[in-house]
């Protein structure tokens, strides 16, 4: 039984494997590695997937789907001649024809599937990608983020020991950005932002709409395959420009009646790009300010995905970062390289065994309130504020404010409005309290967040009323039994402030310097203490790690002045000298 690596593209989809000690990747039935995510209905009613879907993209755009990611987790209907499916749907059709592919080339059954998905998917495209599994008929237990694959991966293979990172990830239809901290064995991935309706996609849109405006065509009253001659026309032209630049490149189309040209050079491309450029900016920005890490503690900045490899959007780069980024190694195949390096991670792949990885929540998470009887709109009450080191688990305190209330109810959201009504609403519990003032009686509610994205709720009322649930997209049913492990599971879930033994002795030590010194030592000792505390509470592993190295090296020169005998060298002279004498 095989445990296998997915990185399901919006352009391109790409299985990865752990096996005889490194990552491969598998090819499908016509030898590459990268399968078009592209679907089509042939005249005979059965589906063509992957690259036979995408050759039909021009001659029959009305039976052929691409790009659908990008509605992943919507009710957005796509047809495809006389048949309509939904995203998740069409995402299962190519998860389908990947899993054709692995078993022909593993000769084994599939056992479990790790997908990577982009960091920005809210919970509804989490779930619906975890569908898109399920009606494949593959288990997904893991979902992870692409940039932190990614990541993953490049600090792996460059063993990169400590270096803070910033990668981004400029795929078709998506982008994602991280900034990563990687420390000996330890990669932390420190916050992500992202924009999953941004991509090379756009680039193409903005290139065809430039060709309509200068010759003269109107891209609203052109045919469907007009339209999607021109987006390929637009495609190759931008790729031939970032292979070379200094040439111009013409694009032609031509109709049954004429024909229409254009010479397109990469300094129009720059100009043609310069607002979806913009929008990288906002995103890379974000993702920078979320960190917490000043832009020029960031030792490098990668590139990865295939819009990455344009000539002047790496050029546009450089003049932001005022460095060259550097293009990841295979930035096409680096998402799925680092699935597969945690599927080797999850079957325990004795070399691996140091790797460690840690993510962050991409969205907040909380519960709508209202602060006075008046209020009728709730506002959002964050219980997991984004970019948390998972796994998180937070607590607070709701009270009542009607008098006599009975019920308080608890809607739990996702998002980052101010309202809680424009944030994604995941589900609600609700507990019974006493009748009583307003105020006087109270809800505790504890929030367990998982890597794979799963929120557990505890509520517990100042009646005694407990409730615990897991919160689940509606289209997922879990049975019953998995619930309640799920439920255990968090239970066990380490709290966010809980302190180890190991750093428990340090702090021992610590206490009690600062009860024996005086002065300034005394201060360096409290100051110590407060160190550490703060490094167990932020959930880093890294800030913990480098916090212990510094905290033990202080604690020994500290222990070492705490036990000095300041009489220790006259002793040692008096007997010096009762011996000569
Ligand atoms: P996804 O992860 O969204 O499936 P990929 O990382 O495979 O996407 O990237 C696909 C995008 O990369 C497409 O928009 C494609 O046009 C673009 N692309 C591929 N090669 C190049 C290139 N050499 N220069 C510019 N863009 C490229
Ligand atoms: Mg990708």
């Amino acid at each position: 039984m095989a445990i296998i690596g997915i990185d399901l593209g919006t352009t391109n989809s790409l299985v990865s494997v752990y096996r005889d000690g490194r990552v491969q990747l598998l090819a499908n039935d016509l030898g590459q590695y990268m399968t078009p995510s592209c679907v089509s209905l042939l005249e005979d009613s059965s589906l063509a997937v992957g690259t036979a879907a995408k050759n039909r993209l021009i001659s029959h755009p009305k039976r052929t789907a691409a790009s659908f990611k990008t509605w992943m987790g919507t009710e957005r209907e796509i047809s495809l001649g006389d048949r309509t499916f939904l995203p998740h749907e069409l995402s299962a059709l190519v998860l389908k024809k990947l899993l054709q592919g692995v078993q022909a080339a593993l000769r084994e059954p599939v056992e479990e599937a790790i997908i990577s998905v982009p960091a920005y998917f809210n919970d509804n495209q989490r779930c619906a990608t975890k569908l898109a599994a399920q009606l494949a008929g593959v288990p997904v237990k893991r979902l992870i983020n692409e940039p932190s694959a990614a990541a993953l991966y490049h600090s792996y293979i460059t063993g990169q020991t400590e270096a803070k990172l910033m990668i981004i990830d400029f795929g078709g239809g998506t982008l994602d950005v991280s900034v990563v901290d990687c420390f000996e064995h330890i990669i932390e991935i420190v916050a992500i932002a992202g924009n999953n309706r941004l991509g090379g996609n756009d680039i193409d849109r903005a290139i065809a709409a430039y060709f309509c405006q200068e010759t003269g065509l109107d891209w609203e009253t052109l045919p469907p395959d007009h339209q999607a001659q021109v987006l390929e026309l637009a495609e190759t032209a931008k790729i031939k420009l970032s292979h070379n630049p200094t040439e111009a490149c013409i694009l032609i189309l031509r109709t049954e009646k004429d024909a229409h040209s254009l010479s397109l050079t990469a300094s129009v491309l720059r100009e043609i790009c310069q607002p979806i450029f913009e929008q990288v900016r906002q995103v890379i920005s974000q993702a920078i300010k979320d960190s917490d890490i000043p832009l020029c503690d960031v030792d490098d900045v990668v590139l990865v995905g295939g819009s990455s490899q344009l000539g002047v959007f790496v050029d546009y780069l450089e003049e932001l970062f005022f460095k060259r980024p550097t293009l990841a190694d295979s930035p096409e195949h680096i998402v799925a390289l680092g699935v597969g390096l945690c599927v080797g991670i999850k079957q325990r792949a004795e070399e691996l065994q140091e790797l460690v990885m840690t993510d962050v929540c991409p969205f907040s998470l909380g519960i709508a309130t209202c602060n006075t009887q008046k209020d009728t709109n709730p506002h959002m009450a964050t219980l997991i504020p984004r970019s948390t080191i998972l796994p998180a688990r937070h607590t607070a305190q709701f009270i009542t404010i009607f008098p006599n209330q009975r019920h308080i109810k608890l809607e739990v959201y996702q998002g980052e409005n101010y309202y809680a009504a424009d944030n994604l609403k995941l589900g609600e519990i609700t507990v019974s309290v006493p009748p009583d003032a307003p105020g006087a009686q109270g809800v505790m509610v504890t929030f367990a967040y998982d890597i794979n994205g799963i929120l557990a709720v505890v509520a517990e009322s100042s009646g005694g009323d407990k409730k615990s649930t897991v919160i689940l997209n509606p289209k997922l049913n879990l049975s019953q039994e998995e619930l309640q492990q799920v439920l255990e599971k968090f239970e066990q879930l380490r709290l966010a402030s809980q302190v180890g033994e190991e750093d428990q002795l340090l702090l021992d030590r610590a206490k009690a310097l600062f009860a024996q010194l005086t002065g300034r030592y005394r201060e360096e000792a409290g100051y110590l203490i407060r160190q550490l505390e703060t490094a167990i509470q932020s959930g880093s592993l890294i800030r913990l790690n480098r916090e212990r190295k510094i905290l033990k090296e202080k604690l020994n020169a500290l222990e070492a002045f705490a036990q000095m005998d300041v009489f220790h060298p006259y002793i040692e002279k008096n007997e010096e000298e009762k011996q000569n004498l």
